[in-house]
């Protein structure tokens, strides 16, 4: 049976689909496979770009192991099966007064997948998923239980915190959670330089910021979500889907079926997609302002640099652009976050600024991407685990302070590279 990723980009066919249903299945699996002296690679809900879950041999998807197990209301701390989705996870802290502190941009991942890639969200204040991460449960690649935690071998929590699915299978993890909170929500279009020129101040004042940038144009959707405690002033369901599938997706299918028809006619549409796309202004619960559907599908590339680096380098892809005659007709993403100690993160000890490029699934990326990454770079960039990169293991062990550190984890509790790929080879080394 094949396998293919979300965007398409990742195909393989792994010789054995292990689905265990319990943590004594995840053992047994990886006893097997062991036995017989194969490889195995976790796999999640597939939404990496890379090829961070590709086989080359088993796969094992443990989507099954699904739900909260356990509840330290006094601590907000929450233990869940790591084959919950965002989604799920989110739905069920509800029901607990709690929510995840900070997300990325949706909520389909499982929560071992959106920790072995270091996903995050946006907001200078606030860190990545994987860093509210203060236990874990994996099996190992001799098919033992792990128990890592601030009193069980401390020392391997910031390895574990983005783990590649090399370190062994996460199959439960406890987070420290927040109380639940709503956002309100103000999406605007403004003059690009009016936010570079501010680009530290706006961070100091916003809980969380994105903004999106249009090709071409002066233009940016900023969006600005505050926490606060008042009463929810949600968009109607309707509203909701207007906004999130007719003007955000179907809108820009159109616009990019036009895009291709119309030979020049990119920056003329990036104008009417910057200005369909600021959605006003809104309050609802966490989850539902920092997550939305993404139908149109796309592959992405994107990189961490230092925060104060972020106007230079996005002037820097402008001009290239420019100098280039490109212009994609989908927005680059920009994003804010706190450093972390995550050893391979790409905010692993500094605050972090994202740039990411994006391409519709159906154009070729590589033309965009080899402009914008030598830039990303340049700017002292880390690349996300999960998104397209054309480093190998030497620059990225020069690019993560906490690469050989890494290593050496993976080293004690894989030594026979149970859990390898050719991706690994490719970024690990091995
Ligand atoms: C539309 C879209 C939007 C996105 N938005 C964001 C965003 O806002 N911010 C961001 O940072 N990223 C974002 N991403 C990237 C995405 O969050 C990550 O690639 C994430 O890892 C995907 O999770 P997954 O469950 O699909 O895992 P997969 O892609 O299936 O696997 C990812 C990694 O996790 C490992 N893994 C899976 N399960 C286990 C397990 N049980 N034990 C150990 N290892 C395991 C795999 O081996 C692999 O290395 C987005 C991706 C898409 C397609």
């Amino acid at each position: 049976m094949t396998w293919t990723n979300w965007a398409r980009c990742q195909r393989a066919e792994p010789t054995e689909v292990l689905a265990p249903t319990t943590v004594d299945g995840v053992q047994r699996a990886v006893e097997r496979v062991r036995e017989r002296g194969g490889s195995l690679r976790p796999v999640g809900s597939g939404h990496s770009f890379s090829g961070a879950a590709r086989p080359d041999d088993a796969q094992l998807s443990i989507g099954a192991l699904s739900g909260i197990v356990a509840v330290d209301a006094e601590r907000s701390r929450v233990t869940a099966l790591a084959g919950t989705t965002l989604r799920e996870l989110s739905a069920l802290l509800v029901e607990h007064g709690l929510a995840l502190d900070n997300l990325g941009d949706i909520d389909r991942q499982t929560l071992a997948g959106a920790i072995s890639t270091g996903t995050h969200g946006t907001g200078i204040r606030h860190r990545s998923v994987g860093a509210s991460v203060v236990a874990a449960t994996l099996v190992t690649a001799d098919g033992a239980v792990l128990r890592v935690s601030e009193a069980e071998r401390p020392e391997l929590l910031p390895a574990i915190r983005l783990g590649l699915g090399v370190l062994g299978v996460l199959v439960d993890v406890t987070l420290q959670c927040v109380r639940a909170f709503a956002l309100e929500a103000v999406e605007t279009v403004v003059r690009l330089d009016a936010v570079l020129e501010d680009w530290q101040g706006i961070l100091d004042r916003t809980d969380h910021f994105e903004l999106y940038w249009f090709a071409a144009t002066r233009l940016a959707v900023t969006k600005s979500n505050a926490r606060v405690t008042g009463p929810l002033e949600p968009r109607s369901r309707i509203g909701r889907f207007v906004d999130e599938r007719v003007l955000t997706d179907l809108g820009h299918r159109a616009l990019l079926a036009v895009g291709a028809l119309v030979p020049g006619s990119a920056r003329a549409l990036n104008q009417v997609a910057a200005r369909g796309m600021a959605r006003g202004r809104f309050v609802e619960p966490s989850s539902d302002v920092f997550t939305a559907e993404r139908a149109v599908r796309f592959r992405e590339m994107e990189y961490g640099i230092p925060v104060e680096a972020l106007p230079d380098a996005l002037r820097a892809i402008d001009r290239a652009l420019r100098a280039a005659r490109l212009v994609p007709t989908f927005p680059f993403e920009v994003r804010a976050i706190g450093a972390d100690d995550a050893l391979l993160s790409t905010a692993s000890g500094r605050d972090t600024a994202y740039i990411a490029a994006h391409r519709w699934w159906r154009e070729d990326p590589w033309p965009l991407f080899a402009i914008v990454e030598p830039i990303l770079l340049e700017h002292d960039g880390r690349p996300h685990w999960g998104k397209l990169h054309s480093l190998r293991a030497d620059d990225l062990a020069a690019r993560f302070p906490g690469f050989g550190a890494f290593l050496a984890v993976r080293d004690e509790l894989d030594p026979e590279r149970r859990f390898a790929s050719a991706w690994t080879r490719r970024v690990l080394g091995a």
